[in-house]
């Protein structure tokens, strides 16, 4: 997994957060911090959003079979 693929792939998250209104007050979402969760042993992105406008927190998960903990120090890396 190269930087640029996982950049790819965190782009596409970004894109489906930025495409969803939040339900409260359909104001923004914003990616706050970014950890993987393992569930039946696969790993997920879950991805702690907070919506820029009134403060409703959401947790938007995608499926990541190809991170790893290197790949994760690799997104941590990227967002900060
Ligand atoms: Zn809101």
């Amino acid at each position: 997994m190269t930087i640029k693929e996982i950049m790819k792939y965190i782009e596409s998250e970004y894109s489906v957060i930025n495409d969803t209104p939040c339900e409260i007050c359909g104001g923004q979402y914003l990616a706050e911090d970014l950890n993987i969760d393992i569930i039946d042993d696969i790993p997920y992105d879950v991805c702690a959003c907070v919506c820029s406008n009134c403060g409703h927190e959401k947790n938007f998960e995608f499926c990541a079979p190809f991170i790893d903990d290197d790949g994760l120090k690799k997104v941590k890396n990227i967002l900060n």
